[in-house]
């Protein structure tokens, strides 16, 4: 049976290009970057290379701009934690609620430690309560935090407006754009974004390796104390092989995301047009025109969204859902909740997010299999006379 694949939000195939530009260095080239030596020397030129590719993806100005860090976690932790801590007096920290767990964790850490600590909600599509913020941002100097597009429903949000809400106070803007990045084109310099988390695995690079960029002139706190790589923000010896997949990573996302988009997108909005069209009491999450081009988020009325993936499993093809199956208890998506999306079809919903490896004939097998589906677990539902 042939793996239909749209869960690309959670993690995604590792580009051919990637993995060969990263093999030499799983074998030859082996040496440390900081090393005074030629055969270890020689390395640092192929990390910043890599620098040089992430800046150009992201639009960074200079490529010192960019950190290389674990993963979006990482990223979003030094920028949170490392960015308030640098910050001259505890700053208010501003959030919304539709975060992912590697932004809401930093900043509840610091709301533990006495800072104040604000969540932004969302409306019923998804869109962030911009008016609140703008009252925020007046309470005091703020470190905000806001995610650029949503895992679970893709929904993208005002960064350039939200940053300069927050610059008119004298506050720092960190976007997560862990989802964003290589799915739609950025100019970070060009925007009033001080800080900006991105992840390898998410872009075609393998697990293990995420960037953070800091606008020159930011201050960050480091996380890992020790040696002085990454310019004194990240001690530890690079992971160069990962490093530099992840530089061709941005490299090849550079090159072909605009073109590639306009094909996963077309194949993104035939999936959902057919799903809203062939599955009674199906819904769209999220606004249709304001969302990456991978992503959509469907609920289905009387039934759980576990067990249409199950179902799914069961045909090869993988999807997500927004809820997350805790201790035993079906925990509601906190995205959905944030939406005040409808009890019978909160907990019925289905991410399906693509990637450039996407064929038409994937669609084509969720067309066919999904429908059948939900007729018959429909049948089964004793919410359904
Ligand atoms: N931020 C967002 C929006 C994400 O979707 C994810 C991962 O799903 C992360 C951060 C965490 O990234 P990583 O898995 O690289 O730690």
């Amino acid at each position: 049976m042939k793996t239909v694949y749209v869960d690309n939000n959670a993690t995604t195939q590792i580009a051919d290009e990637v993995r060969e530009a990263m093999l030499p260095f799983l074998t030859e080239l082996w040496g440390n970057p900081s090393s005074m030596h030629v055969f270890g020397g020689q390395i640092k030129k192929y990390v910043e290379t890599a620098r040089e590719q992430v800046a150009e993806l992201i639009g960074a100005a200079d490529p010192q701009e960019i950190t290389f860090t674990s993963c979006g976690s990482e990223s979003n932790n030094l920028a949170i934690r490392g960015g308030a801590e640098a910050m001259d007096k505890p700053p208010h920290v501003i959030t919304s609620k539709v975060e992912h767990a590697a932004v809401s964790g930093p900043c509840h850490y610091l709301e533990d430690r006495g800072f104040r600590l604000t969540k932004l909600g969302v409306d019923k599509l998804g869109r962030l309560d911009v008016e609140t913020l703008q009252r925020e941002v007046k309470a005091g100097r703020s470190l905000t935090s806001i995610m650029w597009a949503n895992n679970e429903t893709g929904m993208i949000f005002p960064v350039g407006l939200i940053g300069e809400m927050v610059h008119e106070f004298g506050g720092i803007f960190h976007a997560d754009a862990v989802q964003a990045v290589g799915k739609i084109p950025m100019n970070v310099s060009e925007l009033p974004i001080d800080m900006l988390s991105l992840s390898g695995h998410k872009i075609h690079a393998p697990k293990g390796v995420g960037a953070l960029y800091i606008r020159r002139g930011t201050k960050v706190k480091p996380l890992i104390l020790g040696g002085h790589q990454e310019r004194g923000r990240r001690a530890g010896t690079e992971n160069v092989p990962y490093i530099v997949g992840l530089g061709v990573a941005c490299n090849l996302a550079s090159k072909h995301m605009d073109e590639e988009n306009v094909r996963v997108k077309a194949m993104r909005d035939r999936l959902e047009a057919g799903l809203l069209k062939s599955c009674h009491g199906a819904r769209l999450n999220g606004a249709p025109a304001e969302r990456l081009p991978n992503t959509s988020n469907i609920s289905f009325d009387y039934i759980e969204g576990e067990a249409i993936l199950l179902m799914l499993d069961d045909k090869g093809i993988c999807a997500s859902t927004g809820s997350a199956c805790a201790s035993g208890s079906l925990e509601p998506s906190h995205v959905l909740r944030a939406m005040q999306v409808e009890g019978m079809s909160v907990h019925g919903s289905i991410r399906f997010s693509l990637s450039t490896y996407n064929t038409e004939a994937d669609i084509d097998a969720i067309l066919i299999e999904l429908p059948k589906i939900v007729q018959r677990l429909r049948e089964l539902s004793p919410f359904v006379s």
